[in-house]
């Protein structure tokens, strides 16, 4: 039997419930009693997801591992439904129509799942934010024409929102996004160049994902980060700029004509910025992260990006400028670099070399025919961009074979 559904409350799904934003969305809403949990979703952690599903009784599950779903068959309560494959996350939202889809998979992999939930009109709460690099394009749009919200769940765009409340786009000047400068933030380039994974994954501020903290090292992170703002609220290239802030307590700024500034401050702690989207239009209700401690924080710094880091970053002011498929071609470069470093097969330094070479391979392409990705009926532009993905992938590949 599925449990009555509360209709007074906002039905919301998690996808990548065992990642990181996963599991802290969780944490957050087991204490709010609005909302219900209608639908789960995660890639292969079968053990984890079965002991979500005990806790937070979601209507329906999905695992994209067909064999971690065989595994997670036999420890279901009756009546929880499961889909599986590599369809399971657009399944699970058709079959919920969830009012929030609380987006958290990683990488460009929760491309199509953004759009089913758009397609479903589902309010997205993004915290994806490949999918928005990779076809902002297409992803943006779509939400418009459905009359759907698109809330960012990464802090600095968060912060940006919640600046913008109030506001009208004529008046803004610039917006800022701050970076820590990520694990390797105190080593000359010359020494970052030979960092090891544990090296790189030992974030100052921030306790992530894997992938993500290995972008804020590279600080591609930021140059997604700012392809991102571009798509979320429609500015160009040159009123978006990126800021080293070692504190990680400013997340974001806002610049307005008249010379305002409005900076938004937090903890550090992704639960600020999740509650907000899963809230959204109010404030979240109830205390989510302790107070923060001015006079103990001493003072707040910022530097210009210099060297590596503002390689990574001229990278995401390119791919603005290109447009067409240039994103898509940045994400997905380096989805694989990061991966290939992961498993130790290439040193640090050579991510960003790596994606470098792929993105200038691409300047100029409109199209990528050679691959094997499937014309997608509904959208030239989505064909193209799947195209440009799988290419960019495959000179990875290529590069780390020779
Ligand atoms: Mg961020």
């Amino acid at each position: 039997m599925n449990q009555p559904i509360d209709v007074m409350s906002r039905r919301i799904a998690i996808l990548g419930s065992t990642g990181s934003i996963g599991r802290q969305a969780l944490e957050w809403l087991s204490g709010e009693s609005g909302m219900s949990i209608c639908a789960l979703g995660a890639g292969n952690s079968a053990e984890l997801l079965a002991r979500q599903v005990r806790e937070h009784r979601p209507q329906a599950v999905g695992l994209a591992s067909e064999q971690a779903a065989e595994a997670l068959r036999e420890q279901l309560p009756d009546g929880v439904e499961l889909f599986s494959g590599p369809g399971a996350m657009c399944q699970l939202i058709r079959h919920t129509r969830p009012d929030v889809v609380l987006q958290a998979v990683v990488g460009a992999a929760g491309l199509q799942s953004t759009l089913t939930a758009v397609e479903c009109g589902s309010t997205l709460a993004l915290a994806n934010k490949e999918s928005l690099v990779c076809a902002g394009a297409v992803v943006m749009p779509a939400a418009r024409r459905a009359g759907v919200a698109v809330l960012p769940v990464d802090s600095e765009h968060a912060g940006i929102f919640q600046c913008l409340q109030g506001a009208e786009k004529k008046d803004v000047r610039r917006v800022i996004i701050t970076s820590s400068g990520g694990a390797l933030r105190n080593l000359a380039d010359e020494q970052a160049e030979k960092a090891t994974v544990e090296e790189a994954l030992n974030h100052p501020t921030w306790t992530m994902g894997k992938k993500i903290t290995i972008d804020s090292a590279t600080l591609m992170n930021k140059a997604l980060e700012i392809i991102e703002a571009h798509w979320l609220f429609d500015l160009p290239a040159e009123r978006i700029e990126v800021v080293l802030h070692p504190q990680s307590v400013i997340h974001a700024m806002v610049e307005f004509r008249d010379g305002s500034m409005l900076a938004h401050l937090a903890s550090p702690d992704m639960k600020g910025p999740i509650a907000y989207a899963l809230s959204y239009p109010d404030r979240p209700g109830r205390e989510t992260t302790a107070p923060m401690d001015l006079p103990a924080l001493g003072r707040l710094e910022f530097q210009p990006l210099t060297g590596r880091f503002g390689r990574a970053v001229n990278l995401g002011y390119e791919a603005i400028r290109r447009g067409g498929p240039a994103g898509a071609v940045l994400n997905a470069a380096n989805e694989a670099a990061v991966e290939a470093f992961l498993q130790g097969k290439i040193r640090f330094g050579e991510i960003l070399t790596l994606i470098e070479t792929v993105f200038r391979q691409a300047e100029g392409r409109e199209s990528f025919p050679d691959t094997a990705s499937q014309p997608n009926e509904e959208s030239d532009t989505l064909s193209t961009l799947l195209s440009a993905d799988a290419w960019a992938r495959k000179k990875i590949k290529q590069l780390l074979t020779k």
